[in-house]
């Protein structure tokens, strides 16, 4: 018989029921050294005192009045984020998904209002992931997500990753309006598009109108040791997606927008029942808080260094289980050459959880709120997890 939570996950056998900074307890009372954060989602670590107390104050005044009405506190992240981007105006939802959902359409009524309908396309890259909507997946293009789930939304022009000649060629085509793109793809096996690359798409987009949308989902909100990963090349997009760490465990997501790249969004083009209600805003105002005091970035790119110089270490003692380090500030991954799920299953047999991705990667994304302790302690049961792997090959 089919079990009550529709089967789409295979989960690894646990089950967690509280967490501290780093820390998860699961029911048989083994504690875990958590380097997953939920798949990047609990950037300030497991119940925050200052995002506990933001949630539960809130929780005490306001839950939900709709968006027929004023929300202070979407008011307020609203603000932090355009006062802290280069972009000028958000739209918030529940999911990095619905984030898709309207990056899409706004770049499809962008061109509808500039009299051009017929831009209607959008260039996306192969090993990209923008959510299991109908959009998301066929943005995405890959056929794990699509298979059997036609037919597809058109609209999508799929390109290899760095394939910069068929790049060049299809900005020019008069169907395309915009480019969308993670600046460190993550599900992909985090593989950072170098500061170059990012310079290059957005010049790419510049010499022909096109829109920059970029997908920092995974990579945003300080993971990558700036507010938004894009910072690092020196650019600006035209439309930005935000979820994951920017609820800080909350369900939040937004569309970030230039005043230009908005203009088809009119009232009544767009809206959503939950998305930006006051619990799920004041935890993201939060949060924005907490990550753009300048002391809080610099002690992440202090730590990424630290990490990044262990991850190192570690493969180079162990050749034979890990091929190399890559990523940028706390979005790391380890590329394996043993199997990637027997390196991540090898970790919680000693209490450490990691995220596994495609290209055979373990991804590492701590809360952004590890300590340096925290770190050598990881690296020491990666170590294990890695010489288990290895016995057991
Ligand atoms: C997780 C993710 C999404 C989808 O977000 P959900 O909150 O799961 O809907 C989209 N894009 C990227 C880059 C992601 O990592």
């Amino acid at each position: 018989m089919i079990s009550t939570v529709l089967p789409t996950y295979n989960r690894a056998p646990m089950e967690f029921v509280s967490g501290k900074g780093t820390w998860l307890d699961n029911k048989d009372g083994r504690r875990f050294l958590d380097l997953g954060a939920g798949i990047a989602v609990n950037a300030l670590g497991h119940a925050h005192p200052a995002l506990v107390e933001a949630l539960t104050t809130q929780a005490n005044t306001l839950w939900h009045v709709s968006n027929l009405y004023h929300i202070g506190p979407q008011q307020k992240l609203a603000d932090l984020l355009a006062e802290h981007t280069a972009l000028d105006t958000s739209f918030f939802t529940n999911s990095g998904t619905e984030a898709c959902e309207l990056a899409v359409k706004m770049a499809r009524k962008y061109w509808f209002e500039k009299g051009q309908p017929e831009r209607t396309d959008i260039i996306t890259f192969s090993g990209s992931f923008h959510g299991r909507s109908a959009a998301g997946i066929a943005a995405a293009g890959s056929e794990k997500m699509t298979h059997g789930m036609g037919p597809l939304l058109p609209g999508f022009v799929h390109l290899e990753f760095g394939d910069h000649d068929a790049l060049t060629q299809a900005a020019k085509s008069p169907s395309v309006g915009a480019i969308m793109v993670e600046p460190v793809q993550g599900e992909g096996g985090i593989r950072p598009l170098p500061d170059a690359c990012l310079k290059g798409l957005r010049d790419l987009c510049d010499e022909h109108g096109l829109l920059m949308i970029l997908d920092e989902v995974q990579c945003g909100v300080g993971r990558t040791g700036k507010l938004f990963a894009h910072e690092w090349a020196g650019i600006a997009p035209d439309i930005m997606m935000v979820a994951k760490g920017i609820g800080g465990g909350f369900p939040l997501g937004a569309v970030l927008a230039t005043e230009n790249a908005a203009q088809g969004m009119t009232a009544g083009t767009h809206g959503s029942t939950y998305g930006g209600n006051p619990l799920a805003c004041a935890v993201g105002a939060k949060v924005m808080e907490i990550v753009t005091e300048p002391a809080f970035l610099e002690d992440v790119n202090r730590k990424a260094g630290l990490l990044r110089q262990k991850l190192e270490g570690l493969v180079a003692a162990h050749p034979d289980v890990f091929e190399e380090v890559r990523g940028s500030g706390l979005m790391l991954g380890l590329k394996c050459k043993a199997t990637n799920i027997d390196v991540v299953n090898a970790g919680y047999d000693h209490e450490l959880l990691t995220v596994p991705a495609a290209d055979n990667v373990i991804r590492l994304l701590p809360p952004l709120t590890i300590t340096d302790d925290e770190i050598a302690d990881a690296v020491s049961r990666l170590d294990k997890a890695a010489t288990q792997v290895t016995a057991d090959g």
